[in-house]
């Protein structure tokens, strides 16, 4: 990820960008979801922090992910923040999804297509849309 962090903060300045979750972001722009993994005890981590909740190593890096998991919690919005490319009449749905690579690591995002046949537990994957000009990480029906 070779991205500056004046040209991270200028992109993403609807984000709250921080030196923990920079690399998370950046990888966004390369279309990869990148989570942490703790290179002492291997367990991933998200949201991205600079030390390991598990065994407090701060050795931390970041790895791109399958982009496979379950639906673990649906929520439909019928209002929100003004994005040009939300619409919220249909409504918005948004899934925190269970990674497959480690149980309890969850990504949170937009879910895109019928939100109306994605139920917990369903398989969903990964895909990439666009919000403010920039790659915007959303999850579809289906197995990856
Ligand atoms: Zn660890």
């Amino acid at each position: 990820v070779t991205v500056s962090d004046d040209d991270l903060l200028r992109v993403f300045d609807d984000l709250q960008i921080d030196h923990d979750n920079k690399a998370h972001y950046a990888g966004w722009l390369e279309k990869k979801l990148l989570i942490n993994r703790c290179d002492a005890c291997g367990r991933l981590h998200h949201p991205p922090l600079s030390m390991c909740p598990e065994c407090w190593s701060t050795a931390v890096t970041p790895e791109a992910v399958s982009g496979s998991g379950t639906v673990y919690l649906k929520v439909a919005l019928y209002q929100g923040p003004v994005i040009p490319e939300v619409a919220y009449a249909e409504p918005h749905v948004l899934v925190t999804v269970d990674l497959v690579e480690q149980n309890g690591v969850r990504f949170t995002s937009s879910f895109r297509g019928d939100g109306t046949s994605v139920e917990i537990g369903s398989p969903v994957h990964l895909a990439w849309g666009t919000r403010r000009g920039s790659p915007y990480p959303v999850w579809e029906a289906g197995p990856g």
